[in-house]
């Protein structure tokens, strides 16, 4: 073959493979779009049906198994990136000032801020003291102010939590118990959860069942969507060991209405 020839050969070879790799493209691009009809045409896209019933699975935070193989930095740049892709379909300008760095914005409250709570490394470390006064009442830390974020929306429920325990021979400083309320607050949650983790981390904690913790809080989900109730909020408890006893309940309830 003489250089010319092949030189035209290796072209037409070349343009033979852009036309076979364009086609595939086309093709993938064809059954990306099909799929995604598909999932349009087949899934309950349809917020109202799926989006206001606040399911909570189970005690633990649903979590994959290899949820700290990537690094904050590592998981800050891919969220920057995903949240870009979003503003994009929304269809707004990613060269205009004010929105350009809204994606590494929202990266770095997200793993910085608002979801540090998901990470153990971020659990507060918790030191525990004699109860030399030999207090054996209830101890109850009211109107500890947190803000979550509901994690079948993403917008913030907030609120007071108001935590309850008898010591066992052990007492905790007062800000770890609203360090632990703040703890479990920063994740997406579901306030059922929420009430029952820092319930079962406190117990644990404070190797007692005589814990309560009740959370009356006001979701954003329903308020400034759905249903667009502003005056309402949810409670949720939970009574552990003296606490289910109804005259404690009571106790413990005049101290919070104070
Ligand atoms: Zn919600």
């Amino acid at each position: 073959m003489q250089a010319r020839t092949c030189k035209v050969y290796i072209i037409s070879k070349l343009s033979e493979h852009k036309v076979y790799s364009q086609t595939l493209k086309q093709k993938k691009l064809k059954k990306d779009n099909l799929l995604i009809e598909d999932y349009i045409e087949n899934s309950n896209l349809s917020c109202d049906d799926a989006g206001d019933d606040h399911i909570s699975t189970g005690l633990e935070t649903p979590m994959k198994k290899d949820s700290f193989a990537m690094s904050d930095k590592e998981k800050k740049v891919k969220i920057s990136h995903l949240f870009k892709e979003i503003m994009d379909v929304l269809g707004l300008d990613l060269t205009d000032d004010s929105l350009k760095d809204t994606p590494n914005r929202v990266a770095k409250m997200y793993i910085e801020e608002i979801f540090s709570g998901l990470n153990p490394a971020n659990k507060p470390k918790i030191s525990l003291f004699e109860n030399k006064y030999r207090y054996k009442q209830m101890l109850v830390e009211k109107d500890i102010t947190f803000y979550s974020n509901c994690e079948h929306h993403f917008v913030p429920f907030t609120g007071k939590a108001h935590v309850a325990y008898v010591s066992s021979g052990k007492v905790i400083g007062l800000s770890k118990l609203n360090r632990i309320v703040q703890y479990y607050a920063k994740r997406p949650q579901v306030q059922e959860r929420l009430t029952n983790q820092i319930a079962e981390d406190l117990k644990e904690i404070l190797n007692t069942k005589d814990v309560a913790v009740i959370i009356d809080a006001k979701h954003l989900c329903v308020s400034s969507r759905g249903v667009k109730d502003n005056t309402s909020s949810t409670i949720t408890s939970y009574y552990g060991g003296v606490f289910q006893d109804s005259a404690k309940i009571t106790e413990l309830q005049n101290y919070i209405n104070k």
